[in-house]
């Protein structure tokens, strides 16, 4: 008889080669890191994790936009494959007519800095130990702040439940080992998953691989731990400017001015409070 070996990640606890780590220690934060060069747009990674996730269908109708029927990430699209046709060849080609489809297939950033994490009241929503970003749905009280809050427009209430659902990174499966579902479907390697450090040097080596073989516009995007979200967990090769993927170009983490605003509005609460404690002890005399 043969037994059933779970597919564990190279160096997780228990894999062959594995090094001894010290058994409190904190893994290594994790992400992905996709990169749209080589995407195929087939949606395994779209099937994939609905099918991992038990996520409901959105909508099997083609949006008018190239072979698109998901449109983009919410509640019921923890993956979205996006498909740009462009008037222009594909790089270092020299077709005609002149012609290409951009695919690249975006997730939830599982930002460093993650404004949904911040304002969510129940702590529903969480940093995992591998620095990913879950929502749990049954501390979820349905309030709906995180969804605002997102720069990139990714968590989302769902209709008829009101809960907020997004992409955990598969957070079940990264606790037994294995990586996720939609990195595991993925039959050209375009979703690469491992350690962050790791994925940012792929991506910078990959980025220079494109550059010298005539493919100039190739770019990273959420690799800069200096930006708005203080670098994304999930980062992406774009091949043109990140608008055209319906990525916001500069993302800022919308919680970023709230300790400022809290110091304003408490210094106003106690200018407040002495003028009326002024009046009052005048009324008095
Ligand atoms: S992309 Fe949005 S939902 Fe994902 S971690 Fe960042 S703020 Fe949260
Ligand atoms: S990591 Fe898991 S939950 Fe997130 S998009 Fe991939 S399959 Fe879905
Ligand atoms: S499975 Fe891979 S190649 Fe297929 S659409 Fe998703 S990212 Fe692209």
């Amino acid at each position: 008889m043969t037994t059933h070996e779970p597919h564990l990640l190279p160096g997780a606890p228990g894999a062959p080669g594995a090094p001894d780590v010290e058994p409190d220690a904190p893994p290594e934060r994790v992400g992905f890191f996709t990169d749209t060069s080589v995407c195929i747009g087939c949606k395994a990674c779209e099937v994939a994790c609905k099918e991992w996730n038990a996520v409901p269908e959105d909508g099997l109708d083609l949006t008018g936009m190239s072979y698109d029927n998901t449109g983009a990430l919410g509640a019921s699209s923890w993956r979205h494959v996006a498909f740009i046709e462009q008037d222009k060849p594909l790089g270092g080609q020299q077709t005609q007519p002149e012609l290409r489809w951009l695919m690249a297939s975006d997730v939830c950033k599982h930002c460093t800095h993650a404004a949904c994490l911040d304002v969510c009241p129940t702590g529903s929503l969480f940093r995992t130990e591998f620095g990913t970003v879950v929502v749990q749905e049954d501390i979820c009280n349905g309030c709906g702040y995180c969804v605002p809050a997102c720069p990139y427009g990714v968590i989302e209430q769902r209709e008829g439940d009101g809960r907020a659902w997004k992409c955990t990174l598969c957070y079940d499966r990264l606790g037994a080992g294995q990586e996720p579902a939609c990195a595991k479907a993925c039959p050209t390697e375009s979703i690469q998953f491992g350690p962050l450090d790791e994925l940012r040097e792929k991506a910078a080596a990959r980025v220079e691989q494109l550059h010298a073989t005539g493919v100039p516009d190739a770019r990273l995007y959420g690799e800069d731990p200096a930006d708005g979200v203080g670098g994304a967990g999930a980062l992406f090769l774009l091949l043109d400017e990140p608008e055209v993927y319906g990525l916001p170009p500069d993302p800022v983490v919308t919680t970023r001015d709230l300790p400022a605003m809290w110091r304003h509005a408490g210094v106003a609460a106690a200018a407040l409070l002495t003028g009326l404690a002024t009046v009052f002890a005048g009324g008095r005399r």
